[in-house]
């Protein structure tokens, strides 16, 4: 099977599940994973990053770098503790509390991840996780892993209100659609300190799909702020958007 690049107009829909273990295949190394960089950047009032490797999403208004979709050309291994040095190191220089590994889908390769989340356990430092919730919905079990770490803030983001919506803008089968909804859930019965961040952007996200989002979120029980975001033009958006046959910008 080719791997899963950028989605193009006729891009046949895939399934993230099998994209996610294709993706750790390329990315991940007992629990090594690959990364391309490492800075502090201002948002949550200041973070310091590991910008890794890897998706088992092909968002067409995603920002990262083409590394997301050729993972087998990008990226250096690193062990869970050189990340924590590098992510330490970086936060103490800029005075920043946070820390983040962004640029892909953290939730891929679960013992780097939980390695990584370990040794913050052990500091005052924060950690921002970022996730599209796919493979969190799919695991119970990997929720309630998360659970016993105190500095730990999930943000989870919603792609789609509908299976349409979540095919055409994430490439993803439309059945899959509800997987991140079940991480909300589950996230919310175990009681986590977690935040719903959708992509709901009025160009790419029609009204009624967005009642119909919102909806859900009600129905299984999540009623907190929601962090909407628009897409801004980064190059790598404007790339993506228009080889998928959008044209927001
Ligand atoms: S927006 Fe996030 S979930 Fe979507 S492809 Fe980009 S990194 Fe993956």
């Amino acid at each position: 099977m080719e791997y899963q690049g950028f989605i193009t107009k006729g891009s046949v829909p895939f399934d993230p599940l099998e994209l996610a273990r294709e993706t750790e295949k390329l990315c991940i190394k007992s629990s090594s994973r690959k990364y391309t960089n490492f800075y502090c950047t201002g948002v949550y009032g200041g973070i310091s990053t590991g910008y890794l490797v890897g998706c088992c999403l092909r968002c067409v208004f995603c920002w990262v770098s083409f590394s997301r979709d050729f993972p087998d050309k990008y990226g250096k291994f690193f062990t869970p503790e050189e990340i924590f040095e590098r992510l330490v190191s970086n936060a103490r220089k800029a005075k920043v509390k946070k820390l983040r590994v962004s640029g892909g889908e953290p939730t891929l390769g679960k013992a780097h991840l939980l390695r990584l989340l370990d040794l913050v356990e052990d500091t005052n430092f924060f950690f921002v996780l970022e996730t599209n919730g796919i493979l969190l919905g799919k695991e119970p079990e990997y929720v309630r892993a998360l659970k016993k770490y105190r500095n730990l803030y999930v943000r989870v983001s919603i792609k789609a209100g509908t299976p349409e919506g979540f095919e055409r803008r994430t490439g993803g089968k439309g059945e899959f659609y509800e997987l991140p909804y079940l991480a909300v859930e589950t996230l919310k019965r175990e009681d986590l300190y977690f935040r719903v961040a959708p992509m709901s952007d009025s160009r790419l996200m029609p009204k009624e799909e967005r009642r119909e989002m919102i909806r859900k979120l009600k129905e299984i029980g999540y009623k907190d702020y929601l962090e909407e975001e628009t897409c801004d033009p980064y190059d790598t958006s404007v790339k993506r958007l228009r080889k998928a046959g959008f044209s927001i910008f």
